[in-house]
């Protein structure tokens, strides 16, 4: 695998948030590479996910972001080879003490103009999922929530950070964040070095934490 040497943009990692800001960035004109241990994208948590794109059950300071995240998957869904559907979710009801907290989290939704969340008493969550079993009092129910095929949306941002130009890079693994005169300049990876002025680590879980500020030594990646 050969790198090129220099990039505006250096991301880590071709999961869902390093494969969306490649895409991202590519197309803004900058010149983009993307890097990954693994053989393909979304091997890691991206592709284990179930795919659950949900804007219900949120902080009020969540909704817009959550909304703008299925407007930009739906937007994905029309020009990309996967499945998204809007089917709704449904948070299910056990005891009488979650019905103040369901009655909140319906207000923040409603505040924020998603005024189709509701809460439903156990026959009307029956029938929507009829077979539903076990012994819950109801439901709280948004319409608007989707779901789509995690692995395939990830490798279609991926491609689509290929269309507009970036280097993608699979089977390299980054093995240091380079820095000089307390800035970060680069990473240091199997297949060689890559200078840029940006870096953008979307390594998930594997990401490593570290007390310090990033000028005071180097960073390894195990
Ligand atoms: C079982 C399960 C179900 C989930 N369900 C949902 C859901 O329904 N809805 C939802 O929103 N979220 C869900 N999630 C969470 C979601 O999957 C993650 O939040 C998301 O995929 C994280 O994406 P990421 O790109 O940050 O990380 P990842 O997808 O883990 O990507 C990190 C990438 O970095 C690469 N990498 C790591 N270290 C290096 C290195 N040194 N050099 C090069 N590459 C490196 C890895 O190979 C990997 O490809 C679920 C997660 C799991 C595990």
């Amino acid at each position: 695998m050969t790198l090129p040497s220099t990039a505006d943009v250096i991301v880590v990692g071709s999961g869902i948030t390093g494969a969306a800001t490649a895409a991202a960035a590519a197309a803004r004109g900058a010149s983009v590479v993307l890097i990954d241990k693994e053989e393909g994208p979304a091997r890691e948590g991206s592709g284990r996910a179930q795919g659950s794109l949900r804007v219900q059950g949120r902080h009020g300071a969540e909704f817009p972001l959550a909304q703008e995240a299925v407007r930009l998957w739906t937007e994905a869904a029309e020009d990309g080879d996967f499945e998204m559907v809007t089917g709704g979710n449904l948070y299910f009801r056990t005891t009488d003490e979650e019905l103040p907290v369901l009655r909140h989290l319906v207000d923040e939704a409603h505040r924020a103009g998603l005024t189709d969340v509701e809460l439903l008493d156990a026959e009307r969550t029956r029938e929507i999922i009829p077979c539903a079993t076990g012994p819950f009092q109801g439901a709280m129910w948004s319409p608007v929530d989707a779901a789509c095929q995690p692995e395939k949306g990830t490798a279609y941002y991926v491609e689509r950070a290929r269309r507009a130009g970036a280097h993608i890079a699979h089977g390299v693994k980054v093995t240091r964040l380079l820095e000089a005169g307390g800035r970060i300049t680069g990473v240091d990876t199997t297949a060689g070095p890559v200078q840029g002025p940006a870096v953008v680590v979307g390594a998930g879980v594997w990401t490593p934490i570290s007390p310090g500020p990033w000028a005071s030594r180097s960073r390894s990646c195990r």
